[in-house]
């Protein structure tokens, strides 16, 4: 028998919702004097206020679930944090959580969990924290992970516009913000982010099989997936368009809701293992929308071996009927 994960679905969805409301209050405070210069402190408040938003709901509703996040609380913990603490409390207070800096670092800490378990929840509270600072796409990342199989998958895209009409790119900045949602075996759905809408939109992926219509996305940053390896492919393939680029796992979003037909993350080097929580979201959103995602080699990816992919290398996810081309494409140019 299945289990119903609907109450695990409706916690889920308002902590991250939750948290979107946090992590855009900071990026709208980024100056462009802090992004030249790089300064990357709205990107460490952001990251632990959303982690710190999420695990607080997750831990209250459900106390036994571990959770595998990105982020612990031992550094903010420090005397030479104490700064950072006291802006995260500011943030969380214009939620409307109020809360010392110990409470916030122990709700990090719910996020601590790093083995696999029978259930877990991963988490990433911000996906693509270069696109975060950039004042581009990122993503909040949440999944519910039973007998090593994604129940649910949320992304929170607080820049990616709900409509789909609207391009697949990281730099316009609409005022909505997209939830995607997905349920075993209940498809995937959009949500407007910033207001709780009983309705959503069902999601699909595309059905082209046609090459000079095929649009591919990757990262942004090269040192996350090979750029000249994705354009040998796509040369490959007879793909003439321009690869999108955009950060996070955004990019899952665009291929589920046909706004892209394949996402290229290829390695970069030998060693680098994929993080759970930078795929997992995604991944049952795109699988809920009917694409497939699998390993560079064609394998699913496995989330059984706790905080990393380790059984696999690189992920390639496409609308369904590409895959087969793409991942032979992807073997005879990596051969
Ligand atoms: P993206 O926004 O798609 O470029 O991905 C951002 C994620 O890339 C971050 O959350 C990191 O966990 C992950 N990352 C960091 N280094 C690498 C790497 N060498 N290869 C692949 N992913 C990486
Ligand atoms: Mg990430």
């Amino acid at each position: 028998m299945t289990k119903d994960f609907t109450n695990e679905a409706r916690v889920a969805i308002e902590a991250v919702r939750q948290a979107a409301v946090v992590c855009r209050a900071v990026q709208s405070s980024i100056s462009r004097d802090a992004i030249e210069k790089k300064d990357k402190s709205p990107v460490t408040v952001a990251d632990f206020a959303s982690q710190a938003v999420v695990c607080r709901a997750l831990h209250a509703a459900f106390p036994n679930d571990a959770i595998i996040g990105e982020e612990d609380a031992a550094e903010l913990r420090t005397a030479a944090m104490s700064p950072f603490r006291e802006r995260i409390v500011g943030e969380l207070t214009g939620i409307g959580v109020t809360a010392t800096g110990d409470e916030i670092c122990d709700w990090i800490d719910c996020g601590r969990a790093n083995d696999f378990r029978q259930r877990f929840w991963t988490l990433d509270p911000i996906d693509g924290t270069k696109g975060f600072l950039r004042g581009e796409q990122y993503a909040i990342s949440l999944a519910l992970i039973v007998d090593g199989r994604i129940e649910i998958g949320i992304l929170g895209c607080p820049n990616l516009p709900v409509e789909r009409e609207s391009r697949a790119e990281g730099t316009s900045l609409p005022t909505s913000g997209s939830l995607f949602v997905a349920v075993r075996g209940q498809g995937s759905q959009v949500f407007p982010l910033n207001v709780s809408v009983a309705a959503g939109r069902r999601i699909a992926v595309s059905q082209t099989t046609d090459p000079r219509d095929a649009r591919l996305c990757e990262s942004v940053e090269s040192g996350h997936s090979a750029h000249d390896d994705s354009a040998r492919i796509a040369a490959a393939l007879g793909i003439s368009q321009e690869p999108v680029r955009l950060d996070s796992q955004a990019k899952y979003a665009v291929v589920a809701d046909g706004r892209a037909d394949v996402y290229l993350r290829l390695p970069t080097r030998k060693d680098y293992v994929e993080k759970i929580w930078d795929h997992a979201g995604g991944v049952l959103v795109v699988e809920e929308a009917g694409g497939i995602v699998t390993d560079v080699d064609g394998k699913p990816l496995d989330f059984t071996h706790g905080r990393g992919l380790d059984r696999n290398r690189g992920v390639v996810v496409t609308n369904g009927p590409w895959h087969e081309s793409v991942l032979k494409a992807i073997a005879d140019v990596l051969a």
